[in-house]
């Protein structure tokens, strides 16, 4: 029977180390020292490098990547359970070398970049000597990639780029950006005459290229082979996500059971009020749904593909914007006005609900996605009636019993009363 719930006790080992790794080094420099696992910074660097080299020693860097690709080659599925604590913790992602935007411009790189382009850029950014960003989103639309207008123009032995991007995550401080065109995906580096970062928003950028010229070998993949590219980095990007969300909800759910402990009113724990507890209650079924949902989406990737599972990777994008948006309300409410401020984690939680329902695509194309999908398993119903409608089955179960209903006029009626019976019910 392999439909197994366990994990095996060597991998359990690592996830007990890696939570208490987290506990005891990487929350720490999260509060005292925001920011100084990406930071530049010579000082900041000399604090996360050590951990960064701890994660690495212990065989645990760039957990996303197989093993032919520079990664540990655990899959997805020990992945999801690795990220079930990473995503706790603000900087774990970029200390255990997983973090977003990099991870899918690196899985990207690993599938479809020559040896030329692996060496130049795969390598420094799983080594984090540089960091990217992903440049797709443009002003006039983000959802429907037909409206996209970025392209690049062949020059000799060089592209021009020419176009408007926006929302583009970390792009200021980027080394190299993926840009996708309407004919290819390109590798632009950051300092490259005519990129021109706006001045807001200032963490996820507007930009424009102005005749950007790159030389032809910073094509990445086919020409016009950028909508498979960026299929293959957000398919992956999105099961990520959805991975840290289980964390961030359990996280809220902990917060939300300490506190309906913890706190009285009207003579008895809050934890005793029933609606407390139906919060607790649907609280808990949710993030369990969410957390199946999201490692049978693993499971099915690693024994299939990413393509094989993108039914399953839609639903858990739209369930965890839901399930994040619901769950952290529910803890923010039972904290009361302490969880209005922004002294506990679950007002930021909370905000980051609708970005969760909208980065990597809004939840409104995956739920088509997924109903799409679903229903080329299915047919209309040949004639008037649905395939369920009872008395035309009961009519069709019938002639299975003809020669003994005829036979038997007692055992006949029997069955009219007992069908009368259950009509009436
Ligand atoms: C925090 C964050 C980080 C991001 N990082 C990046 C990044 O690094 N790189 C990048 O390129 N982009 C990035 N994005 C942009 C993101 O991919 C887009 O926001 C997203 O694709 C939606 O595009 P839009 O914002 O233009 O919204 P629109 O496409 O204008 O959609 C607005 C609304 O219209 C409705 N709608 C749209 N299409 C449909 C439809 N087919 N059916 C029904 N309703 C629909 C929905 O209600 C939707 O919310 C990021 C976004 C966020 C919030």
């Amino acid at each position: 029977m392999a439909w197994d719930f366990s994990t095996e006790p060597e991998f359990q080992a690592q996830l007990d180390w890696v939570a208490e790794f987290c506990e005891n080094e990487v929350e720490p420099l999260d509060l005292v020292f925001p920011g100084a696992a990406w930071s530049r910074n010579p000082k900041a660097k000399a604090l996360a490098d050590p951990l960064k080299q701890q994660v690495k020693d212990r065989g645990l860097w760039a957990l996303f990547l197989d093993k032919d690709l520079g990664g540990p080659g655990f899959g997805q599925l020990k992945l999801a359970l690795l990220n079930e604590i990473l995503g706790r913790y603000r900087s774990a992602p970029v200390i255990f070398g997983t973090a977003a935007p990099d991870t899918g411009n690196m899985e990207m790189l690993a599938a479809y970049g020559t040896s030329e382009q692996k060496e130049r850029w795969l390598t420094p950014l799983l080594n984090q000597e540089i960091f990217s960003a992903y440049s797709m989103t443009e002003p006039q639309g983000g959802s429907d990639p037909s409206l996209f207008k970025t392209h690049a123009t062949r020059d000799g032995d060089e592209w021009v780029i020419s176009g408007e991007k926006w929302f583009t995550s970390a792009g200021a401080r980027a080394d190299i950006i993926f840009v996708m065109c309407t004919n290819g995906m390109f590798v632009v580096p950051r300092d490259a005459p005519g990129v021109e970062i706006m001045g807001y928003p200032p963490l996820h950028n507007h930009i424009r290229y102005n005749n950007v010229r790159v030389p032809s070998d910073h094509l990445l993949g086919p020409e016009d082979g950028a909508k498979v590219l960026a299929q293959r980095r957000l398919g992956g990007g999105r099961i990520h996500h959805a991975m840290r969300t289980v964390a961030q909800v359990k996280l809220a759910f902990d917060m939300m059971c300490e506190r309906a402990l913890s706190r009285e009113s009207h003579g008895k724990v809050i934890a005793e009020h029933q609606m407390v507890q139906e919060a607790i209650a649907d609280s808990y079924a949710e993030i369990t749904m969410l957390r199946l949902l999201v490692l049978w989406t693993a499971w099915t990737i690693d024994n299939s593909s990413t393509r094989e599972a993108r039914t399953q990777i839609a639903a858990c994008k739209y369930t965890m914007a839901k399930v994040l948006r619901e769950v952290s309300y529910r803890a923010l409410h039972i904290m009361g006005s302490l969880g209005t401020t922004n002294l506990t984690p679950l007002h930021a939680m909370y905000a980051g609900a609708p970005t969760m329902a909208m980065a990597d695509g809004v939840d409104e194309v995956h739920k088509v996605t997924v109903a799409r999908n679903v229903l080329k398993g299915y047919e209309p119903h040949p004639g008037l009636w649905p395939t369920e409608y009872i008395p035309a089955k009961r009519d069709e179960a019938r002639k299975k019993y003809a020669s003994l209903i005829t036979a038997d006029p007692e055992l006949a009626a029997w069955a009219d009363a007992a069908v009368r019976h259950t009509e009436r019910g």
